[in-house]
């Protein structure tokens, strides 16, 4: 299908959507991490020497190539090299959005959802990745939100989130009763946040495609010795995790077709 104006306005409002929503989570996980406050009164500061910066360094992607190109990719005051993990997390955000956008397009309702998805998925993904938090209120959002809107599409569709919802929470409470402790109840609730958003097919195929991921990654990074298991270094699951979401909601139906599953939404 060929892609008409709409279209093309909707991708870029989602792109732009997802630039500044990458800034965002970037700074509420950094925050998050370190036990700072990241609402209200809290400005964004150098890393490094606590200068509080100026909206004209706060715009996504924008601020960081022109640091780059005029003051040499450091900061104004000391001189400190401004980490590329903004720009970068700003780009897989934009990129990551307009890619939804570009599948759901003509319905609103399921690009709201997914987005919700995303983004819920991107900051526990950082919080996971830098330091093993997992914070249960970033699922707790992701899943209220989620299952607001599928009230809104229909009541079926809301019982579909609740299952996702209650059966991502009970594999992973299995997998942690079974293994005493192998995963942290973390990951339990952040897929409850999940699967209230991709309902309980796509869940279980996003639990899988995560495990498939993780599993690789983690073989991957043993043969390169990266990471030596069962002496304290422990993967994190919920980037992997959230790679399997992000898929499923871009290919979940494809997938389904392919073995032969059929799903009814509304
Ligand atoms: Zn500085």
């Amino acid at each position: 299908m060929p892609a008409c104006q709409p279209e093309i306005f909707i991708i870029l409002i989602a792109a732009m959507l997802g630039a500044c929503m990458g800034s965002f989570l970037n700074a509420a996980a950094y925050r998050s991490v370190r036990n700072l406050k990241w609402w209200g009164s809290a400005r964004s500061k150098c890393d490094n020497c606590g200068r509080i910066l100026t909206p004209l360094e706060l715009i996504p992607v924008f601020s960081f190539i022109f640091i780059k190109i005029f003051h040499n990719g450091r900061c104004k005051s000391c001189g400190a090299e401004i980490s590329a993990r903004y720009l970068f997390t700003e780009i897989l955000c934009a990129a990551g959005s307009a890619l939804l956008a570009y599948k759901f397009n003509f319905n609103l309702k399921l690009l709201a959802l997914s987005l919700t998805g995303f983004y819920g998925a991107f900051i526990s993904s950082l919080t996971d990745y830098e330091t093993g938090d997992v914070f249960d209120l970033f699922a707790l959002i992701t899943g209220v939100l989620g299952l607001i809107i599928r009230l809104s599409v229909s009541l079926n569709f809301l019982y579909d989130g609740l299952l996702g919802a209650a059966v991502g929470w009970a594999v992973f409470a299995f997998i942690i009763l079974i293994t005493r402790g192998g995963m942290g109840w973390g990951d339990a609730v952040f897929m409850a946040g999940m699967g209230a958003v991709l309902g309980l097919k796509f869940i279980l195929i996003a639990i899988y495609l995560g495990f498939m991921l993780g599993g690789l990654s983690a073989v991957i990074l043993l043969l390169l010795k990266k990471v030596k298991f069962g002496r304290g270094d422990t993967l994190p699951l919920v980037p992997y995790l959230s790679a399997g979401c992000f898929i499923t909601l871009l290919f979940g139906e494809y997938i389904l077709e392919f073995f032969n599953i059929y799903i009814y939404i509304k």
